[in-house]
């Protein structure tokens, strides 16, 4: 792809704020959510509305430009592409309609609505939809990437409560495709399910919510010397679990504090069959916090208390094939200096049933997600050279994949699928945009 050698500034194609390089603010504008990622763009705009991203994607294809999406940079990689071509970054804070039908259970939502805004209009009618640890991760940016959530093991991935997209495709047309879309647009559909942000830009999502009428959950934390019992009982938990229990393990390490490990729960239902269910970690001794109670769906973010304002953080994840006294031990023996948090996921139900997304059945029964804090050369060095080593002492359970919204930077989005997957959704991106006017942040054909 080549640029007009004078293009004019896509200031004349849209109404939202356009700020160029030499601009006031630019700089601020274009950082992502993760400031450890530095990214390189040759424009910020701020659309106002859906119109405004049909004639930005217009522009595009007409001056040879590459639109890239980041409602708030979760997930950048500082891989944008700029060196090939000029890229606008679109920020869609401004689409943030939410509209619940609470009769039919339904919500559409902008593509600038965080997961914790959707789950406040949710929760006054006794329903949610599908939020994962973080309510400042955007709905649309998880959905498209499949979106691992809280309640999956019931319902599935967050993109199989996916109604319909309102999208923008590459040529610049405003269109609506859903679960009865035929022809290609079935097929682009499908890929919107799990294959990333790189086939067309996603104005507005319709997903389907789900009853909540109770939910209960949260975090008990012991000292990292009990960690031996606690993912012991974890595994006992884990391995008879109903599909309405999730439960997470946590080992711990808050800067210049003792190494503690927790245990993250939510239940869909009542209090008093979730602690029969959970009875086994009363059993530990010396635990130092339990802030389990009855949640409103809107609450979950809370859980785990990841940071919602932007912040630096250096992350990994691999799906485990198993969590038996074995993995339990090398990770508690591996080194984990400088890593925030080693936390183990449990996934199987809904998750490892049929779907028609393209994220695809996820059979491994947990996620290990390695989550550190870089700061200068030498500790971002030791972060990373932690994080493999963790990887390393786990080698022998790893999966063969990453689910698309666990992959890091340096990943692949083809690391996160088998290769007929793979394959498909590159033919899909070849045919719907043949130009490469969008680009994701783990571009198809990368
Ligand atoms: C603290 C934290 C906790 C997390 N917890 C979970 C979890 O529990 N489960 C889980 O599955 N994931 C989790 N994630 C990962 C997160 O879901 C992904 O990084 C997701 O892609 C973030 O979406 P975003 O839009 O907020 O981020 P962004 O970085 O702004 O967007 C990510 C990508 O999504 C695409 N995209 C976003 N919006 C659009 C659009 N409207 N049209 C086209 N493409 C678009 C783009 O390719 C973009 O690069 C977590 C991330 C963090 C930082």
């Amino acid at each position: 792809m080549t640029q007009t050698a004078a293009s004019p500034s896509p200031a004349s194609a849209v109404r939202g704020r356009v700020l160029l390089a030499a601009d006031a603010g630019f700089a601020e504008a274009a950082r992502p959510w993760n400031r450890h990622i530095e990214q390189s763009v040759a424009a910020v705009v701020e659309v106002a509305d859906a119109d405004d991203i049909a004639g930005l994607v217009r522009y595009a294809g007409t001056h040879g430009w590459v639109v890239t999406v980041q409602p708030s940079g979760h997930g950048a990689t500082g891989d944008t592409g700029a060196e090939d071509a000029p890229v606008v970054l679109v920020r869609t804070g401004r689409l943030n309609r939410i509209i619940v039908d609470q009769v039919a259970r339904t919500a559409r939502v902008g593509a600038g609505v965080t997961w914790g805004q959707l789950q406040v209009a949710a929760a006054p009618s006794g329903l949610t939809g599908l939020p994962g640890s973080s309510p400042v991760v955007s709905v649309v940016g998880f959905i498209l990437g499949g979106g691992l959530s809280w309640f999956s093991r019931r319902h599935g991935w967050g993109a199989d409560s996916v109604l319909a997209f309102e999208i923008v495709d590459a040529a610049g047309r405003r269109r609506r495709i859903g679960r009865s879309s035929d022809g290609s647009d079935a097929e682009l559909f499908w890929a919107l399910l799990g294959g990333g942000g790189d086939v067309a830009v996603v104005t507005e999502v319709e997903v389907e919510l789900h009853p909540a009428p109770a939910v209960y959950g949260g975090r008990m934390v012991w000292p990292a010397t009990h960690a031996d019992e606690v993912l012991s009982r974890f595994r006992e938990v884990t391995a008879s679990a109903p599909e309405s229990l999730t439960v997470w393990t946590d080992l711990l390490r808050f800067p210049g504090a003792d190494p503690l490990v927790a245990i993250d729960t939510t239940y869909l239902g009542d209090s008093v069959a979730a602690r029969a269910l959970l009875a086994p970690f009363d059993r530990v001794s010396g635990r130092l916090s339990d802030s389990r109670a009855v949640l409103r769906a809107d609450e979950l973010g809370a859980i785990t208390a990841e940071p919602t304002a932007p912040s630096a953080g250096l992350s990994c994840a691999t799906l485990l094939t198993g969590f038996d006294e074995h993995t339990a031990k090398a990770l508690i023996a591996a080194p984990t200096e400088r890593q925030l948090s080693v936390q183990v996921r449990h996934l199987g139900g809904a998750l490892a049933g049929p779907t028609a997304t393209a994220s695809g059945p996820l059979v491994e029964p947990y996620l290990l997600y390695l989550f550190g804090l870089p700061g200068t050369p030498e500790a971002t060095t030791a972060v990373e050279a932690g994080q493999e080593d963790t990887l390393a002492a786990v080698a022998g359970w790893r999966g063969s994949r990453v689910p698309f919204t666990f992959l890091a930077p340096g990943q692949r989005a083809s690391d996160a699928f088998p290769p007929e997957t793979i394959t498909r959704l590159r033919e899909i991106k070849r045919r719907h945009d043949p130009a490469g006017t969008f680009r994701a942040n783990f571009p198809l054909e990368g």
